[in-house]
């Protein structure tokens, strides 16, 4: 119990660390600027923040989100990211089933919510965070295959009944098959190229209709990001998410008289939050959804 405890705060003050420099990224992948070089700087006077200065959520509390050189605002954003990186890494280590399932978790939540900020505030989805996703999500994947048991995940393709009868056949003579390995690997695989096709396609065909640009080629990216690390169905789950998240924002915006059929929305905001519910909860709705079938 307190062993549990303790990762469980230890799991939220890296959240809170990593949330900081979430921060450095959001302000300075969308401009092409290095994330490492040079120190973090006022917003307004340009001054170098001091590492005190610089204390997730603390520093900001005590600043009262004011400069300590000019007293210019800082954004409530920048605690915000903190502390949602924070709490979602407290959570992962609540919900996550071992060790994998956890990291995958604290990856796609990063990555996400990062995503989720930097297309608010800037209708940009970075390749920074997207594709290098797609690779750690496929990392994470094929480091769960060192972890498969004998024979464990394998797909019969076609029964063969040809009974081998020289020494040393196995019972699997004849037969054609993918291990639990490769089906792990390959369909992971087929997942990401097929939501990229997914949204690809859906852009294609509003382009024809229209004859002007909905969407953007990142969210293709983004919904390849999370078929990367989820896999296919909790991928259209978290589409599903985005689309009804949007269209209450946008039908929200219409009934204020804020928005018209030409407001542009940052689908790919949309996208991540749909990501990051179907991260938590993805498995268990299609889980749910597959058994109606049965
Ligand atoms: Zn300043």
């Amino acid at each position: 119990m307190f062993v549990a405890t303790l990762f469980f705060v230890l799991a939220f003050f890296l959240g809170l660390l990593l949330g900081s420099f979430l921060n450095v990224c959001i302000a300075r992948l969308p401009r092409y600027e290095s994330i490492i070089s040079p120190r973090s700087r006022c917003g307004s006077c340009g001054h170098a923040i001091r590492w005190y200065d610089n204390i997730p959520l603390l520093s900001c509390a005590v600043l009262r989100a004011k400069c300590r050189d000019c007293g210019g605002r800082i954004s409530l954003v920048y605690p915000a990211v903190e502390l949602v990186t924070g709490v979602w890494f407290a959570v992962a280590v609540y919900l996550g089933a071992g060790a994998l399932q956890i990291a995958t978790l604290w990856a796609a939540g990063f990555l996400l919510i990062g995503l989720a900020v930097m297309d608010w505030q800037t209708q940009l989805l970075p390749d920074g965070f997207t594709l290098t996703g797609i690779l750690l999500g496929m990392m994470l994947v094929c480091t769960r295959t060192i972890f498969l048991g004998p024979h464990e995940g394998d797909v019969l393709l076609a029964k063969h009944h040809i009974e081998l009868r020289a020494p040393g056949a196995t019972h699997d003579g004849g037969n054609i098959f993918l291990t639990g390995s490769e089906s792990l690997i390959y369909g992971r695989m087929a997942a990401i190229a097929g939501a990229f096709l997914l949204l690809f396609a859906i852009r294609a065909l509003y382009k024809l209709v229209r004859k002007r640009d909905g969407m953007g080629l990142g969210d293709a990216k983004l919904l390849a990001m999370i078929a990367a690390f989820l896999g296919f169905a909790p991928a259209l789950f978290a589409l599903f998410v985005g689309v009804c998240a949007a269209t209450l924002y946008a039908v929200g915006l219409l009934l204020r008289g804020k928005a018209s059929g030409a407001t542009r929305l940052p689908f790919g905001s949309f996208l991540a939050v749909g990501g990051m519910v179907s991260a938590l909860y993805g498995q268990a709705v299609v889980a749910w959804y597959t058994s109606l079938f049965r």
